[in-house]
């Protein structure tokens, strides 16, 4: 292990990270989180005391949506249906105006009324735990089913990898990928298991938070000793 203080040299591509170092970067993100605003998925799966249905629709709705718009549009569509059953009643116009102005609110519509409607006709109104399941809903991809697997299910064996992830997984030089994907198989590769559930929450709140897409806030990181990247900003 490197010293603390000493920047951690950029790995070489297809070279995983010292289990020692993904451990004290996880544990120093670990320590930062309760200081911080939580991903607007996260706040639902709290408030709702897990319930998959809920943590399903509200995945759906954030994607490319700014927290605070995702956790807003999750309130007003819960408040009128909280089931798939009741959900999948409501006219997609309805669920429109409901979930407005989360990006790409016409399609989301769409793909939550067709959702409830397969969680009632095929899943007997359950969200289901598997990632081939999963997949099969309108509007479910790798990175909704992954999260819902982690946050509704508990599972250990998944790690959600979005744009958050992708990015500062590559800065942090755990991995050296070009899209969410590849990131994903490469995290499964190069960090240790007891880390998969965690990474989404942590490096999430970073990027919200501290490693932005763009200014990193490398000044104020209590990753910076060990992160390849931290001149990728001088700003602030
Ligand atoms: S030092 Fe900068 S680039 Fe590295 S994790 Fe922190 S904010 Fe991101």
């Amino acid at each position: 292990m490197g010293k603390a203080g000493t920047r951690q040299a950029k790995l070489p591509a297809g070279a995983a990270p010292r289990p020692s170092d993904v451990a004290w970067i996880m544990q120093r993100l670990r320590r930062a989180m309760p200081d911080l605003e939580v991903p607007a998925v996260e706040k639902i799966a709290r408030d709702s005391r897990v319930d998959p249905f809920l943590v399903l629709i509200g995945t759906l709705l954030s994607a490319r949506t700014q927290d605070a718009t995702t956790h807003a549009a999750s309130q007003r569509l819960f408040a009128r249906a909280d089931s798939p059953g009741t959900m999948a009643r409501l006219g997609v116009r309805v669920i429109e105006r409901l979930i407005y102005p989360v990006s790409f609110y016409r399609t989301k519509a769409r793909h939550v009324k067709a959702t409830c409607t397969l969680l009632v006709e095929r899943f007997g109104g359950h969200v289901p735990d598997t990632m081939e399941d999963l997949l099969t809903l309108p509007g479910v991809g790798r990175k909704t089913a992954n999260l819902v697997l982690i946050l509704a299910h508990g599972s250990r064996r998944n790690i959600c990898v979005d744009t958050h992830v992708h990015r500062i997984s590559n800065r942090l030089g755990w991995v050296a990928t070009r899209t969410p994907d590849e990131t994903e198989q490469a995290l499964y590769r190069a960090i240790p298991r007891r880390w998969w559930p965690d990474v989404n929450l942590y490096l999430v709140t970073w990027g919200q938070n501290v490693c932005r897409p763009i200014g990193p806030r490398c000044r104020a990181c209590v990753l910076a000793a060990r992160c390849p990247s931290v001149r990728v900003s001088a700003k602030d």
